[in-house]
């Protein structure tokens, strides 16, 4: 089980003196708890060094405000530090969908909850901004995933693209952009085919997606419980395709949400909406201080 690290803080400053500003060696023991709840969190180890080393240098020499602890006071810093690491710039959920209409290009890994998730999103863009979105599914191989995001758009009363046997992923694109026009669209939402792990084929195949449709927004959608392969992932969807942003999906189940930090530090792109859930509902705007809260048990 992971212990709630402000107790286990408290228990090393019990030891310490009551000092009135942090000294380097009251930082150093504190750090390195900090650091272990970390790990445990499934952060990666050179972006806890990193994190870690930030923090050591904010912290030490701080003062120490009479109503807390100094173990109060480091976690405050390390809290404060990681929402400004998860939170970057930009307002988070805000997607660039101005002049219509606007190709939004869903990719990621088979399984990672892409479809879902274009549909959530799509329902959240025609219910809470009035859009009105048109999706597509590109990903040939597999039928019945054509199909799924058909039947999800009837749920939620967001139309699909109408599915043409025999046709590639290209054409498609370029189908999904004519009709958007012509049907007064404000958004169109290509999801991309998925593969069980990143292949030259697919990359290729996204890549020539995104030629086509010069997509406003690139969202990767992944597994957040993946941990250390969602990073690795991102980072290669970013270095070959390009991303605007990241959804993290399954942050309904158990996982400590380590792995948004190391994304956020590896590729530095923003984690924009979390998955919390199967329902068409279970979309929520990314809020650094919840994952923080989450990261530090
Ligand atoms: P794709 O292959 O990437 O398109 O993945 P799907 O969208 O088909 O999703 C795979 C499975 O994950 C489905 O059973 C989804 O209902 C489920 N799923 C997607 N997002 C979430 C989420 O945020 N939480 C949970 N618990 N399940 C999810």
């Amino acid at each position: 089980m992971f212990e709630n690290l402000s107790e286990r803080l408290s228990g090393v400053f019990d030891r310490l003196t009551k000092a009135g500003a942090l000294s380097e060696d009251d930082v150093k023991t504190a750090l390195r708890e900090v650091r272990v709840a970390l790990l445990e969190a499934d952060v990666s180890l050179p972006v806890a060094r990193n994190f870690i080393k930030a923090v050591e240098k904010k912290a030490t020499g701080a003062a120490v405000t009479k109503s807390v602890t100094p173990g109060q006071q480091v976690v405050k810093i390390v809290h404060d530090e990681l929402i400004a690491v998860l939170a970057g710039e930009g307002e988070p959920g805000a997607l660039k969908i101005d002049n219509p209409p606007a190709p939004i290009l869903m990719v990621g890994l088979q399984g990672g909850g892409k479809t879902t998730t274009t549909a959530k999103l799509a329902k959240r863009l025609k219910e809470r901004e009035g859009k009105k979105v048109l999706m597509a599914s590109l990903d040939v191989n597999r039928p019945a995933a054509m199909e799924q995001l058909a039947i999800l758009g009837t749920q939620i009363g967001v139309d699909t693209l109408p599915i043409v046997k025999g046709e590639d992923p290209v054409a498609i694109a370029k189908r999904a952009k004519t009709q958007a026009g012509l049907g007064g669209y404000d958004v169109y939402m290509l999801d991309t085919a998925g593969r069980l792990s990143i292949d030259e084929e697919l990359m290729a195949q996204v890549e020539a997606v995104r030629d086509v449709a010069n997509p406003r927004e690139t969202l990767l959608v992944v597994d957040g419980l993946t941990g250390q392969d969602a990073v690795h992932t991102a980072q290669n969807f970013d270095e070959r395709i390009g991303i605007t942003g990241v959804c993290l999906t399954r942050m309904d189940g158990d996982g400590r949400g380590g792995a948004a930090l190391s994304m956020r530090a590896v590729t530095g792109k923003p984690i924009k909406f979390v998955g919390l859930g199967e329902k068409m509902e279970a979309l929520e705007t990314f809020e650094p201080d919840r994952i923080a809260g989450r990261i530090l048990g």
